[in-house]
């Protein structure tokens, strides 16, 4: 029975010595392929041999010298020389095992007939033992083809020796001693010899196998080293492109920001030049005013932008009438326009009751602020037009104006950060490129999209879109609280002004005086306590919220211990992610953002004080 065994998890069949097919093809092709050479010298020589060794037959045996040599010269050796003549041809590779077990077969077939005749003579015994040899080891028959051609020559012998020259039996059983003793070791050592033949080959298939893993993987290798090369040089590409733009921007901004500082303190020590006109000095003022107010408007969008970074800018939805927004809008920009000699119109096409949006009301501001501020600082002449359309679940906003326009290479990279630093100089207003950015951030969070169409020298429109679903409105004539800019609508305050810094102390002073029966000064946490303490009759504290010793927070939480009737107000640094909701958690009433809106504080003190 043939089985199949696995050694050392080399899979070959245990008595032929074969692979299984796809393997075993392989390494015939080899092993033919590393024979052929010594297989013709073997020929060769075995050739040779065969016919040298008729010399012997002349002198030892000369009555059969005859019989011999025709067995020799015409019958073994032609068959050899054709078997090695046919190694020339392309058949050999198929054929040549079989050709080689006819060649042995007949060589020991010749040398049993010399032997079965000239049996007293051992020169002929040591001839067989040389076929057994050139079978077994020489011309590089497989084992298995090598073991048939050995036995098959016992066989032959002794049928031979049995019928035809009747050997006697003594001399028989002395022949096949030797013959069988032979085939044995022949047959033991040409299975180890193609056993490690064969294993040689599994070996070396294996590291091949091997290698060519290992080229694959170096492959890879070199594939994924390119790749993250790819990846590093793109992200240093980045890296520097952000170092550029990062650049570009801190110069931008030192301008920025050193500009409105200069118009301050230059303005500021203008005014104190003695014998100024009422006139100049209001111009001086007006100038410091603008300049402090671009300045606020730069360090509100470097605090957006950081908050948008962070994820901190939060949503705060609520109905809100677009139709409004843009009227107010209106309101706000026109005697700018009217002043550039240009010309402002919006188009609000839904009625007051469906123009309703639930979005965040600030934000929506924000971003058309943001648009009608560039259209303006973008334009020279002609007119600016907001309005809006619907379209399906949207309101597209646009706002339109015949401005400068913006080169169509440029019409993406406008809404990255910083952008504005990265232009060529003709174009560069003051701003620090932040707005467009920050609008597109902020219509993202709202559901939207911001486009623009834009023609160089033409003009420019920016589109943008909010989701809209017409919620039908309970009459929400939403309560405009007009702030009486009478104080005597007021009563006159007992205030404590808590705040460290001298400049905003003053500024306050000066505010809030118009309310005020008396004024009281606290310019840490502890003495803010302690003012209250020692006059539980104040009405209002104006608390700031960064104070030594103890902040805002605090010192609120001690005074809500022996007071709970003080109106406290916080006054928080402008979008500082959290402070008003701390502001109302540590017992203050409200809170108002710095740099205080006298508008707003106001609305506040009408809130808790009005009339
Ligand atoms: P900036 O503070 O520079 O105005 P923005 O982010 O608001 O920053 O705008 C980025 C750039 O887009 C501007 O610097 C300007 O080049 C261009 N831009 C914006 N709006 C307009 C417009 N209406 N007309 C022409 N160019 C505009």
């Amino acid at each position: 029975m043939i089985q199949n065994i696995t050694y050392a998890s080399m899979n070959f069949n245990k008595i032929t010595l074969a692979f299984s097919e796809a393997d075993e093809h392989l390494f015939l092709k080899k092993y033919f392929s590393d024979s052929i050479l010594q297989f013709r010298i073997a020929f060769i020589l075995v050739i040779i041999l065969y016919g040298a060794f008729g010399y012997l037959d002349s002198r030892v045996i000369p009555e059969y010298a005859t019989a011999f040599h025709a067995i020799r010269f015409l019958f073994v050796i032609p068959i050899l020389i054709i078997v090695f003549l046919l190694s020339f041809t392309r058949v050999f590779q198929k054929v040549w095992q079989t050709l080689l077990l006819i060649s042995v077969i007949a060589g020991g077939f010749g040398i049993s007939i010399m032997t079965m005749f000239a049996p007293e003579n051992y020169t002929y015994y040591a001839g067989m033992m040389l076929v057994f040899s050139a079978g077994y080891f020489f011309i590089k028959l497989r084992f298995f083809l090598a073991t048939i051609a050995g036995w098959s020559i016992l066989v032959l012998y002794n049928i031979g020796a049995i019928y035809y020259t009747h050997t006697p039996d003594e001399l028989l059983i002395n022949n096949n001693f030797f013959f069988i003793s032979a085939n044995l070791i022949g047959m033991f050592a040409a299975y180890n010899i193609e056993y490690y033949t064969r294993r040689n080959f599994f070996l070396s298939q294996r590291l091949d196998n091997e290698r060519l893993l290992v080229l694959d993987a170096n492959k890879n290798l070199e594939i994924t080293v390119e790749e993250r090369t790819r990846e590093l040089l793109k992200a240093k590409e980045q890296a520097e492109e952000s170092d550029r733009l990062k650049s570009a921007f801190l110069a931008n901004m030192s301008h920025e920001i050193r500009t409105p500082m200069n118009g301050i303190i230059g303005f500021a020590e203008l005014l104190k030049e003695p014998g100024l006109t009422g006139e100049e000095q209001q111009d001086y003022i007006r100038i410091i005013q603008k300049s402090g107010a671009r300045m606020l408007s730069i360090i509100n969008d470097i605090v957006d932008i950081s908050k948008i970074e962070a994820g901190l800018m939060k949503l705060e939805i609520q109905e809100s009438n677009v139709n409004e927004q843009i009227e107010y809008i209106y309101t706000f920009f026109k005697p700018e326009v009217e002043a550039k000699g240009m010309k402002l119109s919006i188009n609000t096409p839904l009625p007051a009751k469906e123009a309703i949006l639930k979005t965040d009301r600030e934000k929506v501001y924000a971003i058309l602020t943001n648009l009608v501020k560039n259209a303006i600082k973008y334009s020279n002449e002609g007119t600016i037009e907001i309005g809006y359309i619907k379209k399906d679940t949207n309101l597209e906003f646009y706002v339109k104006d015949t401005g400068i326009g913006i080169p169509n290479d440029r019409l993406d990279a406008i809404f990255e950060r910083f952008i504005q630093a990265d232009i060529p100089d003709q174009f560069t207003q003051q701003g620090a490129g932040l707005g467009l950015s920050i609008t597109k951030a902020y219509l993202e969070m709202l559901g939207g999209k911001i486009w623009v169409k834009s023609k160089k020298g033409i003009g420019s429109t920016f589109y943008f879109t909010l989701p809209y679903c017409a919620v039908p409105t309970k009459e929400t004539s939403v309560q405009q609280i007009v702030p009486s800019e009478k104080p005597d609508k007021f009563r006159k305050l007992k205030i404590l002004i808590a705040e460290d810094d001298k400049v905003s102390e003053m500024l306050m002073d000066i505010t809030i005086k118009m309310f005020g029966k008396e004024i009281l000064k606290a310019s840490t946490g502890l003495e803010t306590i302690d003012a209250c303490k020692k006059n539980p009759d104040i009405d209002l504290v104006m608390m700031d919220i960064r104070m030594p010793d103890m902040g805002g927070y605090e010192a609120t939480r001690q005074i809500r211990k022996f007071n709970k009737e003080v109106v406290i107000i916080a006054q928080t640094a402008y979008g500082l992610s959290g402070d008003c909701e701390k502001a109302i958690e540590a017992g203050c009433n409200d809170y108002i953002s710095k740099p205080i809106n006298k508008a707003e504080l106001l609305l506040l003190i009408q809130k808790y004080f009005g009339k």
